[in-house]
């Protein structure tokens, strides 16, 4: 019964119909003259069968026929949105197909709609964020300028200071740029990842020297359990580095003054696992799970006062994802923060 087609329903429907209905007349005219009793039988049977086929009729070539056509448009529209643009006909007299067709459409355009509200909402958030982020370097160039501009500039004791200030600025605005360059490449699938094969000790001593300096004025100690043994993995040599850059900054920014960062590898089946483990001020756990979104931060101050970004963890997660490996946080406040994260074994 569930698959009956309305056609084969509405024609049940008639013939029971016209028989309850002569049924019921002959009954009234029983006991009247025969003959026109038998005629007044045959006569309702024929009206009511009659009427009833109109309607079926009806039923058939002005509704489903029109329904048919709306169902085919969707049909179509739902194809082409698939990209298999296709002029098919809709041609059903079941209702449950027809009915199945416009909520899996139904579905689909939901779908649809919560995506867009979502990048609706990160773009605004986007744009948001990056205005804030410019507006501070841009002011303070601005004040600069303005002061030099103003007589500041014939004033030994500030002109040359002030141009080293406002370069400073043009030094942070060149860096969140930079950094909105890597995120939007990484996210809109850009940037191909270059894998090669490569000995990833020999590029952390290289970023270990690198930032020698940096940490050093901090009297943090960098190092690296197993200096000298070569481990080589498969992975895009350049975008690593970037990643124990980042690493390797947030542990001197966030580590305490004479503490430690150290880097372990373990060898865990097909893949290396890296550990960056500080021993800085550690990061509470309602922020953990928001960590790597973009522009995030624990204490806004604190890191735009150390040239944060805001951006460097999620540049981080991206080039893992772009790799298809992961990476983990673990931190107890006052305590320290490890960072893990995997790469293939080559
Ligand atoms: P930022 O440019 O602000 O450092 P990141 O995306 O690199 O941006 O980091 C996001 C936030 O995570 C930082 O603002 C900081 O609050 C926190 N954080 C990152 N690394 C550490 C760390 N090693 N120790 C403590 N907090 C950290």
């Amino acid at each position: 019964m569930k698959n009956t087609s309305p056609k084969t329903i509405l024609l049940i429907i008639a013939i029971v119909l016209a028989i309850a209905v002569t049924f019921a007349l002959s009954q009234i005219t029983n006991g009247s003259s025969g003959t026109s009793t038998f005629q007044l039988v045959i006569f309702t049977f024929a009206l009511s069968f009659a009427s009833l086929v109109l309607l079926l009729l009806f039923v058939n070539i002005i509704i489903l026929n029109k329904v048919n056509k709306l169902f085919a448009t969707v049909k179509n529209f739902r194809l082409q949105s698939d990209k298999a643009s296709v002029n098919i006909e809709y041609n059903s007299n079941d209702l449950n197909n027809l009915n199945n067709e416009i909520l899996a459409w139904a579905e689909d355009r939901k779908n649809e709609i919560e995506q867009l509200k979502k990048l609706e909402v990160y773009r605004r958030e986007f744009l948001g964020n990056v205005s804030h982020e410019l507006k501070t370097p841009i002011f303070n160039i601005q004040g600069y300028v303005l002061t030099l501009l103003d007589g500041g500039l014939e004033d030994p004791s500030i002109n040359r200071n002030y141009l080293v200030r406002a370069e400073k600025s043009v030094d942070r605005m060149i860096t969140i740029i930079d950094d909105l360059e890597a995120i939007s490449q990484l996210e809109t699938g850009e940037l191909q990842i270059e894998l090669e094969r490569f000995d990833i000790n020999v590029l952390l001593k290289d970023v270990i020297d690198s930032l020698e300096m940096k940490a050093t004025a901090k009297g943090i100690i960098l190092s690296t359990v197993d200096e000298n043994k070569p481990i080589f993995v498969l992975a895009d040599r350049f975008r690593i580095r970037q990643v124990f850059v980042n690493l390797l900054v947030n542990s001197i920014k966030y580590g305490k003054e004479y503490g430690e960062t150290k880097v372990r590898f373990y060898d865990v089946g097909n893949n290396i696992s890296i550990e960056v483990a500080d021993n800085g001020i550690g990061i509470t756990k309602e922020h953990l799970p928001r960590l790597f979104e973009r522009f995030y931060r624990v204490d806004k101050s604190r890191s735009r006062d150390q040239g944060g970004t805001g951006l460097g963890l999620a540049i981080v997660k991206h080039i893992m994802e772009a790799h298809n490996q992961t990476i983990t946080v673990m931190s107890t406040e006052g305590v320290g923060t490890v960072f893990t994260f995997s790469l293939k074994k080559a």
